[in-house]
């Protein structure tokens, strides 16, 4: 291979279809380890290995249609689009888990021995060894592209490993034992772990969609900005009358982007050309202590607000 295209492969997008590819051949392995065993612990390893493939999915997504620069048609980027992928990928693990967790309670009161345990057991153990050479590689890749994809992926394939081990070996312990009834508890363990993974994919997804708020302490970076730049002047024997000041202060958050907006209040009678080059210190400064974080600033004389129906915002 020459450098040009091992690079190509070592880059975010290029692991990332190498994964949904691994994820795809996992599936097929321990789907097949499961037809020959006849094991519902199996069949719950093979429908986690569903995660994998749902967050190689959303991982693309991220890399590509989440990144694209912003359009005529969707101005302030396309940074929510990942919201969609992973909302429906949760919805899929979901019902995915339900599906194990019917087999399986069917299972646990008519057990039914395990099969060509042997060979089942190979291909779940071939399958992991795949996924643990691929997160080995792209945790690496992650660190040097600085990839939130990347690593977030690579994380769950170390999650799937650890999983399939459990399932080997409680599969192993079934056979030794013979205790047929622990397949269906394996297989409803490893279930309800895939209905969290789900559940967590489909509410984070929700509170994107909802344009939640950015977290605590970027909001705290935010205001201490502000009252750093807020200016007051001591009037004798009474309280400080505020010349610069902030108020109506909103955040939200669309994928990796960071919004805010907020109003910038000062003395009616400075020229509008002190206004915008005091304006664009704040626009600076609040975008040096956080990366990514685009600000919407309006220019407003103290004592008026941008709207009629407005409170005086007596918070700041
Ligand atoms: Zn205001």
């Amino acid at each position: 291979m020459t450098t040009s295209t091992t690079e190509k492969w070592l880059s975010p997008q290029g692991l990332l279809w190498a994964s949904v590819a691994v994820a795809c051949i996992t599936i097929a392995l321990k789907t097949l380890a499961w037809y020959l065993t006849d094991s519902v612990g199996l069949l719950s390893d093979a429908m986690e290995s569903l995660v994998n493939l749902a967050s190689a999915v959303f991982g693309l997504m991220m890399v590509t249609i989440a990144a694209k620069p912003a359009d005529e048609d969707h101005p302030y980027g396309h940074h929510k689009a990942e919201y969609f992928s992973s909302g429906f990928e949760g919805i899929l693990i979901v019902v995915a888990a339900l599906g194990i967790i019917w087999a399986a309670s069917h299972r646990l009161f008519d057990p039914q021995p395990i099969e060509q345990v042997g060979l089942g057991l190979a291909l779940s153990v071939a399958s992991s060894a795949l996924n643990g050479v691929l997160a080995w590689v792209m945790f690496g890749a992650a660190k040097t592209h600085n990839s939130i994809a990347l690593e977030a992926d690579a994380r769950h394939l170390v999650t799937d490993v650890w999983t399939s081990a459990g399932v080997v070996l409680g599969i192993g312990l079934v056979t030794y034992t013979g205790w047929f009834w622990m397949d269906a508890l394996v297989a409803m363990g490893v279930a309800l772990n895939i209905l969290k993974e789900g559940g967590h994919l489909i509410w984070s997804a929700s509170q994107g969609l909802m344009d939640e708020a950015v977290e605590p302490d970027v909001q705290a970076r935010i205001y201490a900005v502000l009252d750093e730049l807020s200016l007051s002047r001591e009037e004798e024997g009474g309280a400080p009358v505020k010349v610069i000041h902030f108020d109506h202060v909103i955040t939200r958050k669309a994928g990796q982007r960071r919004f805010v907006d907020l109003h910038m209040h000062m003395p009616a009678e400075w020229t509008l050309g002190h206004a915008a080059s005091l304006r664009g210190n704040v626009e600076r400064t609040l975008m040096q202590t956080v990366p990514g974080l685009r600000v919407t600033i309006q220019l407003l004389p103290n004592g008026v607000e941008a709207h009629l129906d407005d409170p005086i915002d007596t918070h700041r």
